[in-house]
């Protein structure tokens, strides 16, 4: 089987260092990454990621001969200041918002920048080193955008891809980054550039044709690859021991309780105060709710240390007490607020109890807790999706109930619907998507992304 080197900004460990011993990490890129079943998609995968220097440099060079998880690894290492620079700096506090519309978050830097282009540089190094001929190179996400061209000048030939976890904006957005050109013309050299959904890959061809003043002519290697997830692994997690006790202990406590679920990273582009206004007016809206309804709302912690976040953290926690202030009583607590992870077994009971699961992200590149939802949901119980049209998940669940998570006062009428939808439509909806996600999970997206990438381009005469 040919290699296939996965490219990103970390490997999918990290240091314990009371245990001095890696662990295995998550996140998005990982848990689609882990579903992988390299017979069915044709390649050995190794990984490549960012280590920074702050953990001993032996222990680091140990991941080379014994990986941790199931992936051989290749560590790159970086400075750790230089490291903080090119991500907080330049990745969170510039790319992150400007690629999510949110235009008033961008703190642009100059030293963020150059450390950008120095740490992209060392990545693009180590690939170059690496790489065999008959490699193919995957490269994700927008921390990593100038890895493409930097790679092509040295290795022209290497097979090598890109795929953008996020929003790609409006060009009217795009445009106003500084260093729009230098990041259009390396991710034109890939031979394939994948989006979640295809008004992200228009947006792309929109920014080329206003950056550059033309299309290249290999754009017809750019195509719209939604991410999904390990699908059976969410089914089977319904039924393990742990996670029937987590159902059990909760069961005794919701009773007659009808649970509006949420789960979000702490951050400003999952809508946060938008969907607490939003259950505060139900709440004002339909007395009659109230003492029947709970929002479980689940905030994983994220980037603790930017004041932006801490604001927000704070912000949050007001809205939370004062909301609960208002409407709750002794035998009633309007929303059940965790501000922590929660274990694979837990969130799959929450999924499992959950009537409704509300997601309102002003933008958000896939989504897949609405997925993992899905495929959660008993066959006799079904829930209910409500789910932001600011998401790349929005396109392929079309069965979930859409909404405008800005219109607080129609998300209001489809939260009451959604509560009181009827079983049977809720049986043919999940069914339909769980379906459709049963047929494409993290494995079929990996397969058909490199299938394109490694298929020969078709050559048309464009002189005809
Ligand atoms: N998740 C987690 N810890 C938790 C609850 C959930 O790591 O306590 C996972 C969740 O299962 C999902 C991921 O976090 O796989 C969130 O992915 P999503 O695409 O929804 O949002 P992101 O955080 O990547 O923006």
């Amino acid at each position: 089987m040919s290699r296939c080197l996965l490219v990103s900004n970390r490997l999918p460990v990290a240091f314990n260092s009371t245990l001095n011993i890696f662990t295995p990490s998550s996140g998005g890129l990982v848990s689609a990454i882990k579903g992988l079943d390299s017979s069915k998609v044709g390649f050995d995968f190794e990984w490549m990621g960012i280590m920074t220097d702050d953990v001993d440099v032996e222990k680091i060079n140990s991941l080379r001969t014994t990986p941790v998880g199931n992936l051989p690894s290749h560590p790159i290492i970086v400075p750790k200041k230089k490291y903080d620079l090119y991500y907080n700096e330049y990745s969170n506090n510039v790319l992150w918002p400007l690629l999510h519309y949110e235009r008033s978050m961008v703190h642009n830097s100059q030293d963020g920048w150059e450390a950008y282009k120095e740490v992209n540089q060392l990545v693009a190094d180590a690939i170059v080193q690496e790489a065999r001929d008959d490699d193919t190179i995957w490269v994700h996400d927008f921390q990593l955008f100038l890895v493409p061209g930097l790679v092509k000048d040295k290795r022209p030939n290497l097979k090598l891809g890109f795929f953008l976890h996020i929003p790609f904006p409006s060009s009217e957005i795009f445009r106003e980054l500084p260093q729009r050109k230098e990041i259009i013309s390396s991710l034109i050299r890939c031979d394939l550039v994948g989006f979640h959904d295809l008004s992200y890959l228009n947006h792309f061809r929109s920014s080329v044709q206003r950056v550059l003043g033309e299309i290249p002519s290999n754009d017809r290697m750019w195509g719209v690859y939604p991410i999904s997830i390990d699908s059976q692994h969410f089914l089977d997690l319904r039924n393990k021991p742990e996670t029937l006790e987590f159902i059990h202990k909760y069961k005794e406590n919701k009773k007659e309780m009808k649970w509006i679920l949420g789960v979000d990273r702490l951050d400003y582009i999952k809508g946060l105060l938008l969907k607490l206004q939003t259950f505060k007016e139900f709440l004002k809206r339909f007395p009659e709710e109230r003492g029947k309804v709970q929002l479980v709302q689940i905030v994983i912690p994220s980037r603790t240390e930017v004041p932006e976040y801490q604001d927000l953290k704070q912000q949050i926690e007001q809205l939370v007490s004062s909301i609960n202030g208002q409407y709750g009583t002794p035998a009633y607590t309007p929303i059940h607020y965790l501000y922590h992870s929660v274990s694979e077994a837990e969130l799959s009971a929450l999924y499992q109890l959950s009537e409704v699961l509300h997601i309102g992200s002003r933008r958000d590149g896939m989504n897949l807790v609405s997925l993992e939802y899905i495929m959660s949901q008993t066959e006799e119980e079904p829930g209910v999706v409500l789910l932001s049209e600011f998401t790349g998940a929005h396109s392929t669940l079309s069965y979930a109930v859409s909404i405008n998570p800005w219109n607080i006062k129609d998300t209001v009428i489809k939260l009451r619907e959604a509560l009181h939808h009827p079983l049977s439509k809720r049986k043919e909806e999940i069914g339909a998507m769980r379906d459709f996600l049963t047929h494409y999970n993290s494995s079929d997206w990996a397969k058909v992304f490199l299938r394109d990438l490694v298929r020969e381009p078709v050559v048309t005469d464009t002189t005809l």
